[in-house]
């Protein structure tokens, strides 16, 4: 950044995906859940560094270089299904047009097949053959979505990457894109991995098989969606108070602000929100055996409302 301030936007982030699994990445706006997406897709600012490695269908990503992300990997290995679908299509073109540019330019479908491929690509999505012909402006919220999961899956790329694919719409197509989705994973010919990032805990549950939580840049837990949602529930903290917050659970908002990426603390960043802080936190905790924290909850009887965890050291943080 200017003046050489450097903010550490996405800090070891670990984790696999198999084909046929969702893993929801979740977290508040902000959190890095976005900017690890673009850098899966080499869509990050000319100014960002990476380093270790990220690999899809046995490609190296972070170390590829333009032509390779151009060529084999945007819409052939990692199809992308965009936040706000009808700001990502082209608003002068009809579906039709850019769905029959996407066949002809991820595909070897022959000149004479690329209209009805197109139209095959369309149904694939479910987006409705009558609409072809229209422009983004004129599509709802949740055709806009179909036209641009269709998009994302003619290069059949076997990891889908959906960025807040369920931003901006009501409950109800919240739960038919999600169901959506679930459906191209579930599709055994295909094989595909779908990395959703959202902060939409209901979407997440609904079809996620396991659950990636971020807080400042950081993963801080990844367990299995059953046992994330249900009982025993998360361990980290953080990850708790995202589901008391729900209106459906205890609607009870997290107290404060997640720290500036830029000016992080040494010690766990949540450390100045947590009711669990003690000493130890001071230091940055480790992510092992799924989890990024001194003192995690381990039973419901240690849960803040409950009786008190175990450990009565100082809050020094
Ligand atoms: S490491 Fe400490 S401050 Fe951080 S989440 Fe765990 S208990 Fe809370």
């Amino acid at each position: 950044m200017r003046g050489g301030h450097h903010v550490a936007a996405v800090s070891s982030a670990s984790f696999d995906l198999a084909a046929g699994e969702c893993l929801a990445l979740i977290g508040e706006s902000g959190c890095g859940k976005s900017v690890l997406a673009s850098a899966l897709l080499g869509l990050l600012p000319g100014n960002a560094q990476t380093s270790g490695a990220a690999t899809v269908d046995g490609i190296e990503l972070l170390g590829a270089d333009e032509r390779t992300l151009a060529r084999t990997v945007r819409g052939r290995r990692i199809g992308l299904v965009p936040q706000s679908p009808a700001a990502h299509l082209t608003p002068v073109r009809t579906v039709r047009a850019q769905l029959e540019e996407t066949v002809r330019a991820l595909t070897a479908t022959p000149r004479r097949s690329i209209r009805e491929a197109a139209v095959a690509a369309a149904e694939r999505a479910a987006f409705p053959a009558g609409h072809l012909d229209r422009h983004p402006h004129e599509l709802s919220g949740g055709l806009a979505q179909r036209a641009a999961t269709a998009l994302a899956l003619i290069g059949d790329a076997p990891l889908l990457l959906a960025d807040e694919p369920t931003t901006g719409l009501d409950r109800d197509l919240v739960d038919r894109t999600a169901d959506e989705l679930r459906r191209h994973i579930d599709d055994s010919t295909t094989g595909r991995a779908l990395l959703m990032i959202t902060h939409d805990l209901a979407a997440a549950q609904r079809i996620a098989d396991r659950v990636a939580v971020m807080y400042a840049g950081r993963i801080v837990e990844i367990t299995d969606a059953t046992a994330f949602f249900g009982d025993p529930g998360p361990r980290h903290p953080y990850a708790r108070g995202l589901l008391a917050a729900l209106p459906e659970r205890d609607f009870t908002p997290i107290p404060g602000m997640p720290p500036e990426l830029g000016d992080l603390p040494d010690g766990c960043a949540f450390a100045a929100r947590c009711d669990r802080a003690a000493a130890r936190c001071g230091t940055r905790p480790d992510f092992t055996a799924g989890l990024a924290c001194h003192h995690p909850v381990t039973s419901p009887e240690q849960e803040p409302d409950g009786p008190p965890p175990a450990r009565q050291e100082p809050h020094r943080v």
